[in-house]
């Protein structure tokens, strides 16, 4: 044992030192893919995006989808775990590239909204059971495996949309009770004005909801859907595909609303984002590469911003 063990030792002495070798060779190259790696920085609720690449696919949190005209768009859903995540472009060429996004913990405001009843604060089970049912079919909506693109940025506004309170990733309280986040923007847009479709794509449900009323769900490819709420009327049907500017439904007040107004949400990739990042121009997305405080700068104007006009405002009842 003794006449084994100062060999042995010598061994392992050899081993430690070539291991030793190893790592700080491996440490070196980490260090140098870490640093080589492009960063960048988002906000919960926000997108970033990749250019000059030729991008063929993108992937983030385990999933691979479509770019968009050759560019990688990064969705970060409202609950993103903030913190550094990696990201994936691959080219034209099928070549990987490697990067990474640090995800930004957002302060969402807190909103009370008073309902003339509390049909909307305390269910009925009736319409508890509804809502379950409801909600587990459009949750299906966000499940399948994302086709190409069908849209260019920026989208088509969905109405004139007059300027409203930044209210995505609100934490509302309807009756002084907790009830839920807002995943979307309201605008406050008129009875009747016609809501039309911000791409092309596909009807992949449009029905009368409990909370949300008269709603449809468009697949525009690429893993984007868009959503409007709270409609009067429903003008296309589930399995309709329909263009960019197509008449979708009339803006109502339809489900738990408080009067008339236009509700846009967008889920893509499953992510619920902020929609009016996706009606203004991507070049006010952080992009990976550029400096943090150039994209603070654009998470700052993103949070505050409102689309542009398109029509003179016509008279619209507060939301
Ligand atoms: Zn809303």
């Amino acid at each position: 044992m003794r006449a084994d063990a100062v060999p042995g030792t010598e061994r392992q002495g050899a081993a430690r030192v070539a291991a030793t070798a190893g790592w700080t060779a491996l440490a070196l190259l980490v260090s140098a893919l870490a640093h080589a790696a492009p960063t960048g920085l988002v906000a919960q609720g926000g997108v970033a995006r990749w250019t000059g690449l030729a991008a063929e696919d993108c992937a983030i949190m385990g999933k691979r989808y479509p770019a968009v005209d050759a560019v990688c768009y990064y969705p970060i859903d409202l609950r993103a775990k903030p913190g550094v995540h990696e990201i994936a472009l691959y080219d034209q060429d099928g070549k990987q590239h490697l990067g990474s996004l640090t995800v930004e913990a957002v302060e969402f405001p807190e909103v009370e909204i008073t309902l003339p009843d509390d049909t909307y604060v305390e269910l009925s089970e009736a319409n508890r059971n509804r809502h379950i049912e409801e909600r587990a079919r459009v949750l299906a909506l966000f499940k399948g495996k994302p086709g190409p693109a069908q849209f260019s940025l920026p989208l088509a506004q969905p109405a004139n949309m007059p300027a409203s309170e930044n209210d995505f990733g609100s934490r509302r309280l309807f009756n002084g009770v907790r009830k839920s986040q807002h995943t979307g923007r309201d605008a406050p847009v008129a009875m009747g004005t016609a809501v039309k479709a911000v791409a092309d794509g596909k009807v992949l449900l449009a029905e009368d909801q409990f909370f949300t009323g008269h709603s449809v769900f468009v697949d525009h490819g690429g893993g984007l859907v868009s959503m409007n709420f709270h409609m009067s009327e429903l003008l296309v049907a589930a399995g309709d595909e329909i263009k960019r500017g197509q008449t979708l439904g009339k803006v109502g007040s339809s489900g738990r609303s408080t009067g008339p107004h236009l509700h846009l949400g967008m889920r893509w990739m499953g992510a619920r984002i902020d929609p009016y990042l996706l009606l203004a121009s991507p070049n006010l997305l952080p992009t990976v590469g550029e400096t943090v405080v150039k994209a603070e700068a654009k998470i700052d104007a993103a949070r505050t911003a409102e689309p542009e006009e398109v029509d003179p405002p016509g008279k619209a009842p507060a939301p």
